[in-house]
């Protein structure tokens, strides 16, 4: 709750509505420091103490702690005060700065708690940045260049493939073309918009939880097409794995979303993977669908699979700067990293998606005929 509100009233580093006398306005900013705002006979004050408990012990006394700094002024420059976070006005952490490549990135030590979660990427870290200058860090060079342009490349295709009909609707089921492509290019663009605007100074979680929905969204619309086309003349078995792939899919949804670390984003993307396989292999055992198919699919999941499992592990830079000593750079910092080799992987994984469902459209309208 008392998160809720600093997020709804913190801007550029400001309460931008006065909390009432002793309401407790914020805890978080980066690192160590708390920053509280308090109510005395109506006037605003910014308190900066180093550390929850006495942040909690000023929000409910009313008063300063003994030994933090208060001022009066509801848009004093807290930069200047003896305890203040290392932010500029921006949100921006100021404090121990290491620019690194010129740009005002960050070493891991120094990055929000938020984008402490791979302790071998070593520096590049972009944070507290306004929208505007998440979207100008698309075109810097920063830890999650890499990243963005992974996914933004592919996409960037897909609209042009669309937009020049290249990429053209099956004719005969136009809807289930747009059901395979669509969700293969939310994949791609929610998660240019993660790495985008991760480094954006309050909405971190938002943008994980929507590359998240784009993770789901593309293995659960995906898998649709898989089993009604892949089971022409077994329609039981289709309606058999249809149920079962999504009932464990609305599971696999909530405890993904409710996830904080990516071995338990991991653990529901598996369960659903393991169901896919048990129907991709019943296909190939009862030669049931297009069999080459088959082949595109299991590409697919080989990539998804090596993708999380790298990512995971953080392989391959836990094994190439094991050594993870404070504010040294490391080899794979910017490129080749586990994340940046999931992207790429995710993003064959995705053409072997199409190019299934492309095989299994081709068969389906052939429109074969069952043994009697
Ligand atoms: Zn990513």
């Amino acid at each position: 709750m008392q998160r809720r509100f600093f997020d709804a009233n913190l801007h550029n580093g400001f309460c931008t509505r006065v909390p009432q006398r002793g309401q407790l306005a914020s805890i978080n900013v980066f690192t160590n420091f708390v920053f509280v705002a308090i109510t005395d006979q109506n006037m605003p004050a910014l308190v900066f103490v180093s550390n929850a408990s006495d942040a909690i012990q000023l929000a409910q006394e009313g008063r300063p702690a003994s030994g933090s700094q208060a001022t009066t002024s509801a848009r004093a420059d807290f930069q200047d005060a003896p305890h203040a976070p290392a932010r500029h006005k921006s949100g921006r952490p100021r404090r121990a700065l290491a620019k690194t490549q010129g740009q005002n990135l960050y070493w891991f030590e120094d990055a929000p708690a938020d984008l402490q979660f791979n302790r071998y990427i070593r520096s590049g870290y972009r944070a507290g940045l306004s929208y505007g200058e998440c979207v100008c860090s698309v075109f810097q060079y920063h830890n999650e260049t890499g990243n963005i342009w992974a996914h933004f490349v592919p996409l960037l295709c897909i609209l042009i493939s669309l937009l020049s009909r290249t990429l053209r609707p099956w004719p005969t089921a136009q809807w289930a073309f747009y059901e395979n492509v669509a969700p293969i290019a939310l994949v791609f663009g929610a998660s240019v918009l993660y790495h985008t605007f991760m480094a954006h100074h309050t909405t971190y979680r938002k943008w994980l939880l929507l590359d998240m929905c784009g993770v789901f969204l593309v293995f659960i619309a995906s898998m649709h097409r898989l089993l009604d086309w892949g089971f022409p003349c077994h329609p039981q078995t289709a309606t058999l794995f249809t149920v079962l792939y999504y009932s464990s899919a609305v599971g696999c949804i909530i405890a993904g979303l409710k996830a904080t670390t990516a071995l338990h984003r991991g653990l529901p993307l598996g369960m659903l993977f393991l169901v896919r396989l048990t129907a991709l292999l019943t296909r190939k055992l009862l030669n049931s669908g297009a069999q080459d198919s088959l082949h595109a699919y299991a590409i697919m999941e080989a990539c998804t699979v090596t993708g999380a499992t790298l990512n995971v592990l953080r392989v391959p830079e836990r094994w190439l700067q094991p050594q993870v000593k404070p504010r040294t750079p490391g080899l794979l910092d910017y490129w080749l990293n586990s994340h940046q080799l999931m992207h790429i992987l995710v993003t064959v994984s995705m053409l072997q998606l199409h190019r299934g469902a492309s095989i299994d459209y081709a068969y389906w309208a052939s429109q074969p005929q069952c043994p009697a």
